[in-house]
């Protein structure tokens, strides 16, 4: 069977981390039919439209969709063609796990979360303005609902209880904001009994980012609001190993789009250095999604041993790790292509290898 799969090439990196996981894709042997589409940049050159009506009705027809990241113009200009897809799409849950791969690149190598994230609505609705002709105040509108709130919840409960996950732990900011945090956390408060089998408890976002900073591992899954979901993503993805190495999924009713935490990372573009893994991922998601489970677990084994080797790996790997030596960095496509030599080879039998621990450095306080 050959799957169609809407493309999106996306801007900056986007390219060069897209044709990285497509060579990955090849490598399972699973029959993919890319059908590629360009939003952003590239879009609004051809036809001044950074979102036009042919990827949304590619991504209608083919219920799924691989994409790279798209450069949101700060400022003035085009609102942005993330927020205009998911809400277009209804793509309500924004998925983002975030594992500490081989225990490499974090100082937390037991992280292992996923902040499940409501898409659509929040202070993502784009209802804002400014209050007077001077421009000297301005409102954005956070618009919380009942039926979006109920979903996400619901979705973040079934999600732990299919990956056999044990805690859920909603996060918001009801103390301070008495009508839409209030009305986040009664949704999900309402929604726990029904998961007897979870463990469901809350936090205020501000105590939730210092928990995580202080001990990832007492986390599991973690649900929350438009904004909040956005910021802890960055966060969790920082604590598992940085934004290189961090996949996510976009899911509506019956739409799923697989794109990486990271933006467009302009700086990078075209030098062939951009971590290609947390696009990777993506694919080792979007595979799940499909149900072809050997084919995920292969292309996640071989990005764990490739990264626990620290032989083939992007700059942001080949930096002084916590558990290895500095080693030179490798370019994107290199890196890839290793992935990819791995993935028909792994031997899923074995358990998850670790890095070797760098040899101890000489202790010279004691020698002086
Ligand atoms: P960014 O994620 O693009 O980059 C921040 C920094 O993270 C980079 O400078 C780089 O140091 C590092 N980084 C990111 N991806 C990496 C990778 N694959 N490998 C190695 N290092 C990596 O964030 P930004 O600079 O704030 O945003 C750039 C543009 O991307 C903006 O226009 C923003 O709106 C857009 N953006 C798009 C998406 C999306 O398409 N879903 C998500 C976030 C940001």
């Amino acid at each position: 069977m050959t799957y169609r799969v809407t493309l999106i090439p996306g801007d900056g990196i986007g390219p060069e981390v897209t044709t990285a996981a497509l060579k990955v894709a090849e490598a399972t042997g699973v029959a993919f039919e890319w059908e590629v589409v360009e939003a952003g940049e590239k879009a609004i050159k051809r036809s001044g439209n950074p979102l036009p009506d042919g990827v949304l009705e590619s991504i209608r027809k083919n219920r799924i969709a691989l994409k790279g990241p798209i450069t949101t113009p700060i400022g003035s200009g085009f609102r942005s063609v993330n927020v205009a897809l998911r809400q277009q799409l209804d793509l309500y849950a924004s998925v983002r796990p975030a594992r500490a791969i081989a225990g490499e690149g974090t100082r937390f190598p037991e992280t292992d979360l996923i902040v499940v994230r409501e898409a659509t609505e929040g202070l993502y609705s784009g209802v804002e303005h400014w209050v007077d002709r001077e421009h000297t105040a301005a409102e954005t509108v956070n618009i919380i609902t009942r039926k979006a709130s109920d979903r996400i919840c619901k979705f973040a409960f079934e999600l732990a209880r299919r990956q056999r996950r044990k805690h859920v732990t909603a996060v918001h900011k009801a103390n301070i904001m008495k009508t839409t945090g209030a009305l986040f956390q009664t949704a999900f408060r309402e929604m726990a009994p029904k998961y007897p089998d979870l463990l469901a408890d809350e936090r205020l976002i501000d105590n939730m980012c210092m928990q995580l900073a202080k001990k990832p591992e007492d986390y599991d899954v973690l649900v929350t609001t438009n904004l909040f979901g956005d910021i802890l993503s960055d966060l969790a993805a920082g604590l598992a190993g940085g934004l290189g190495v961090a996949p996510g999924a976009l899911y509506g009713e019956d739409l799923a789009v697989f794109e990486p935490v990271h933006g467009s990372a302009p700086k990078y573009a075209g030098l062939d250095k951009a971590d290609p893994v947390a696009e990777i991922l993506c694919v080792e998601l979007l595979l799940r999604h499909l149900g072809e489970a050997e084919a995920a677990d292969r292309v996640f084994r071989a990005v764990w041993e490739t990264i626990a080797e620290k032989r083939v790996v992007t700059y942001d790997l080949a930096l002084p790790g916590y558990t290895l030596r500095p080693v030179p960095p490798s370019s994107c496509s290199a890196m890839a292509a290793e992935i990819a030599r791995k993935v028909p080879i792994v031997d899923l039998d074995r358990p998850l290898p670790r890095p070797a621990a760098s040899p101890p450095e000489p202790d010279t306080h004691l020698e002086a």
